[in-house]
């Protein structure tokens, strides 16, 4: 277990306390940001009319709270503010292939905020909240697009979730059997790696001609996806 130093600890609530393959856990706050920062989408619960949904959404994170933005009709949005949720962020770094089934696993970095979210309803926050998400996963984005009109904003909600109550957990490195009785059958072990990297850009067909990328995008050709 990564504690961190004392100063960025991330506080252990009774529903953040890691419970099963502890030795995975971080109480390191750095090693959530990074796990936040590198990501753009996350898996919301929420419990909607007695029921339990998970809704793959966008977000955005300014290092003290999480943005959430969606339709005013959106169902798991609107019953969130009303109701503790869970927002699960998840990055696969590879395949740990073990000598027994058994032993098989995922090296990965993942994070979980719980909470309550609140509806922003102030505009300036909203706008903030907006561009933060937008940044999130194409920095240098709200500059460039056509920013929100207010008939657009009205028909858009963004929740917010303070990141007070989070946890951490990674994995990572080789299969867990290489020193057990199963390191005998002469099987191959190790770990598939999955990296996953910005592919070229596709133009709208639709795009007049001498229209060019702008370099925000160009320059993200290539470079790691999470
Ligand atoms: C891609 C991926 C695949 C996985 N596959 C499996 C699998 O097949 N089988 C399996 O048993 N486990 C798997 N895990 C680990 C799994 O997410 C849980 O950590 C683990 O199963 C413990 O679950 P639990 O219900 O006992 O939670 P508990 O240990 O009781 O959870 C207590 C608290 O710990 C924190 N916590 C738990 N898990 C995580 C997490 N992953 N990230 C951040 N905080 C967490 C939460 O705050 C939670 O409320 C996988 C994780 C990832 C990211």
């Amino acid at each position: 277990m990564d504690s961190g130093t004392p100063e960025r600890r991330l506080p252990v609530t009774e529903r953040t306390r890691h419970r099963r393959l502890r030795e995975q856990g971080s109480l390191d706050r750095d090693q959530l940001d990074s796990i936040l920062d590198a990501g753009f989408i996350c898996h919301l619960g929420v419990t909607v009319e007695g029921s339990p949904m998970v809704v793959p959404t966008v977000y955005g994170s300014d290092g003290g709270t999480l943005y959430f933005h969606g339709s005013v009709a959106s169902r798991s949005l609107l019953a969130s503010p009303a109701a503790t949720v869970c927002a699960t962020v998840t990055h696969v770094d590879g395949l740990v292939l073990a000598r027994s089934v058994f032993e098989h696993g995922v090296n990965y970095r993942s994070a979980m905020v719980h909470g309550t979210a609140r509806l922003v309803t102030d505009p300036e926050e909203k706008l903030a909240g907006l561009r933060c998400l937008t940044e999130q996963a194409t920095p240098g984005q709200w500059d460039y697009a056509r920013r929100p009109s207010p008939k657009e904003l009205a028909a858009t909600a963004l929740l917010a979730l303070p990141l007070d109550e989070a946890s951490v957990k990674i994995r990572t490195g080789a299969p867990d059997d290489g020193a057990g009785e199963d390191a005998r059958l002469g099987l191959w072990a190790g770990v598939l790696p999955l990296r996953a990297t910005w592919g070229e850009l596709e133009p709208d067909p639709l795009l007049p001609a001498g229209v060019e990328a702008p370099v925000h995008l160009a320059e993200r050709i290539g470079t790691p996806a999470n």
